[in-house]
C-alpha cells in the first residue's frame, strides 16, 4: 500500500511532466472511481483546465488546476493498488485503467487501480471539503509541527499501543504499516508498548525517527513491496534498505538477534525482540 514516501515519489515524478499541461478532455471508463462530483460534471469541469502544480497532503495527491471558470483541486488517493501514469497517448493501455485525462502535446495521464479502492475527487476553490477525508488528517510528518511535545500531547494518555498511535491518520498524516515498523525499530521501541507508558526520551526518539525514515525512503523513490510504481512506471528502490518490515526470521542489523513478526490489530508487525523491549507498564495505575 502506498504510504507517504510512495505518494511523494509519484508527485515528484509527475510534477515536471504535468506542470503547465492542459487537460483537453477526460474519459471515465469506470465512473465509480470518481467520488465527487457526479462523473459527468467531473469530466466537464476538467476539460480546458491547465495544471499549475502538484502537491501532497498525507497520502493524498493534489493537482492544482486553473481555467477561465476559476481554480480547482483534483484530489487522488491511490489506496492499495492505485496508479497514476503519465504516458504518450500512443502507448498501449494497461488493464484496469479507469480514468484517462487527455492532455495537450499528445500525452495522457492514466489512473488505474486493480482493486478499485482508490478514488478521485474534484473540489472548486472555496468549496468546503466534506468528501475526501483530508479535513480529518493530522500533522504532516515532515513539517516542523511534528515534535516530541506534539506526539506526547496527542498520544501520551492513550492506553493503546504506540504502533496503533503512529497509524492514526488524525494524529500523523501518511504513516502506514511499513514506515510505522521502520520508525519503531529506529527509535528502539516495542510496537506493543502502551502510549501512556512512553517516556520523554522515547517521544523524542520517535519525533526524530519519523522524518528520518520517511526522508530516506523518499530519497530511494519509495518502496515497491507488491506493485507500487512511480508516475513513469518505475519501481521504488527502498526495499533493500528496510530494517524491520518484511525481515521476520532475519538477523537484526543492529544486534544480530532474530527479528520476529506478530499480528497487531490485524497488521503484520516486525521488530527486534532484543533492541525493542517492552518495558514495565507498572505505574499506569498510579498515574491514573
Ligand atoms: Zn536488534
Amino acid at each position: 500500500m502506498p504510504e507517504l514516501p510512495e505518494v511523494e515519489t509519484v508527485r515528484r515524478t509527475l510534477a515536471p511532466l504535468l506542470t503547465g499541461r492542459q487537460i483537453l478532455s477526460v474519459s471515465a471508463l469506470r465512473p465509480e472511481v470518481i467520488h465527487h462530483p457526479l462523473p459527468v460534471d467531473f469530466c466537464a469541469r476538467l476539460a480546458g483546465c491547465r495544471i499549475e502544480g502538484l502537491m501532497r497532503r498525507g497520502k493524498f495527491l493534489l493537482l492544482r488546476l486553473v481555467s477561465a471558470a476559476g481554480g480547482q483541486l483534483l484530489v487522488v488517493h491511490l489506496r492499495m493498488t492505485g496508479r497514476l501514469l503519465c504516458t504518450p497517448a500512443t502507448y498501449p493501455q494497461k488493464p484496469h485503467t479507469h480514468v484517462i485525462f487527455h492532455l495537450d502535446q499528445n500525452m495522457e495521464l492514466r489512473f488505474s487501480d486493480t482493486r478499485r479502492f482508490g478514488g478521485l475527487w474534484l473540489l472548486a476553490d472555496g468549496e468546503t471539503d466534506t468528501c475526501t477525508g483530508m479535513q480529518k488528517l493530522g500533522v504532516e510528518p515532515l513539517s516542523a509541527e511534528l515534535c516530541a511535545g506534539f506526539l506526547q500531547q496527542r498520544l501520551g494518555r492513550r492506553r493503546s499501543t504506540i504502533k496503533s498511535g503512529l497509524l492514526d491518520q488524525s494524529v500523523i498524516a501518511g504513516l502506514g504499516n511499513i514506515y510505522a515498523d521502520e520508525t519503531l525499530y529506529r527509535a528502539q521501541i516495542h510496537p506493543q508498548q502502551p502510549c501512556c507508558t512512553l517516556q520523554e526520551k522515547e517521544w523524542q526518539a520517535l519525533a526524530g525517527a519519523i522524518p528520518e525514515v520517511l526522508q530516506a525512503a523518499i530519497a530511494n523513490n519509495g518502496t515497491t513491496f507488491h506493485d507500487f510504481l512511480d508516475g513513469e512506471g518505475r519501481e521504488g528502490q527502498n526495499m533493500p534498505f528496510l530494517q524491520a518490515y518484511g525481515r521476520a526470521g532475519e538477523p537484526c542489523r543492529r544486534c544480530g538477534a532474530q527479528m520476529v513478526k506478530i499480528r497487531l490489530q490485524g497488521r503484520g508487525t516486525c521488530f527486534c525482540p532484543n533492541c525493542q523491549r517492552l518495558h514495565s507498564v507498572e505505574g499506569i495505575e498510579e498515574e491514573r
